[in-house]
């Protein structure tokens, strides 16, 4: 029998690869840099189904090209990158990364919060600089986090594990989403609030949400107006929930008082963005969940999504699970 046959997008950690040369016939991008956009297309034009990264656009231009795809799994647990009900209509299977990446990303939203509150980075630069004077009891004041109230705005997986860390710090916490969080409430005696009336309570506030066309330019000049002049906002989601030239604006005025981001409008964020020459923000390049036991386990996981998904197993983590099941090709399963 036939093998089904599979195109990798990038290197993926060996135990990842094994799981998907077990089952398939695949290639693979072997590289740590994505394939020019007309290699990836023609890559896939000829699986049955790929393992994708989150900058890989899985659109109508991809669905066109790669007409025999019957799979994307996205090794990520965010999927803005793909256009989820074109793949549907087509009857393509979606999968992603939920719950192995929730712990590292809340760790470094975590890291963040406390570099902007207590001004790390700033700091480091001072010392580098050699702009370390005496000590006086005003030198590089920051924001207490313990005991103070934190609003996260898309309390889900990686929310809820940012509120159990904000537990550890005695903070009051509040959240906000489009419905309620009965079990985060009772766990974590968390408090729901309209979003504006998170924003004016809260002296951290998280966002946390996917990408979607509600939450794209949440964070905009009247949000960050209506924020304390204490306050510290944390971006651990995707850059394009921020209004980017609106949070310079609002963090040369002093509201918020700082901000952090793991995440940019465009990525990589060009070394001339304004925000990055802003005292009070601190950036990382995109690294919620990187770290090697995490990304193994994301491309663990994705690669058993696809495997599945093409050995007539059902998926593990399906964004769409109404296509489930699929038909490949060569008219199997
Ligand atoms: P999740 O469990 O689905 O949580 C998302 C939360 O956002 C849900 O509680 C949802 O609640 C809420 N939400 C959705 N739309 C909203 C809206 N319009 N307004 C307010 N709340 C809204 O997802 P997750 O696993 O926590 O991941 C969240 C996101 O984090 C991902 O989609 C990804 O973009 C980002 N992420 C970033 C990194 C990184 O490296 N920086 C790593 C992993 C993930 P309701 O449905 O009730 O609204």
């Amino acid at each position: 029998m036939t093998k089904p046959r599979a195109f990798i997008s990038r290197r993926i950690p060996r135990p990842a690869l094994e799981i998907i040369a077990s089952a398939c016939d695949y290639t693979m991008w072997d590289d740590l840099m994505p394939a020019p956009r007309d290699h990836f297309l023609r890559a896939a034009a000829e699986a049955d189904g790929v393992l994708v990264m989150p900058t890989e656009r899985i659109d109508a231009e991809f669905l066109a090209a790669a007409p025999r795809v019957r799979a994307v799994a996205n090794m990520g647990v965010g999927y803005d990158n793909i256009d989820v009900p074109a793949l549907t209509a087509r009857g393509v299977l979606v999968t992603n990364t939920p719950d192995v990446l929730t712990e590292a990303t809340a760790d470094l939203a975590w890291a963040l919060l406390m570099a902007a509150a207590r001004r790390v980075v700033e700091g480091h630069k001072a010392i580098e600089a050699g702009a370390w004077g005496a000590w006086h009891p005003f030198y590089m004041l920051g924001q207490d986090v313990f005991g103070a109230t934190i609003g996260i705005v898309g309390a889900g997986r990686i929310g809820a594990a940012i509120a159990r860390r904000a537990r550890a710090f005695n903070m009051r916490i509040l959240y906000h989403n489009r419905g309620r969080a009965p079990q985060l409430e009772a766990a974590l005696l968390a408090e729901y609030r309209a979003f504006d009336d998170l924003l004016r309570e809260s002296d951290y506030v998280v966002a946390a949400t996917p990408l979607t066309a509600e939450t794209r330019g949440l964070f905009d000049a009247r949000a960050f107006a209506l924020m304390k002049d204490t306050a510290v906002f944390v971006n651990i989601s995707r850059g394009a929930v921020v209004k980017e030239e609106d949070l310079v604006e609002a963090l040369k005025r002093g509201r918020p008082w700082a901000a952090a981001s793991d995440v940019f409008a465009a990525e990589p964020t060009p070394r001339d963005n304004p925000l990055l020459s802003l005292p009070n923000f601190v950036g990382t390049p995109h690294i919620g969940s990187a770290t090697l036991r995490t990304r193994t386990d994301m491309a663990t996981l994705a690669a058993r999504n696809l495997v599945n998904a093409l050995t007539g197993q059902a998926p593990l983590t399906p964004v769409n699970p109404e296509v489930w099941p699929i038909k490949l090709a060569n008219g199997s399963r």
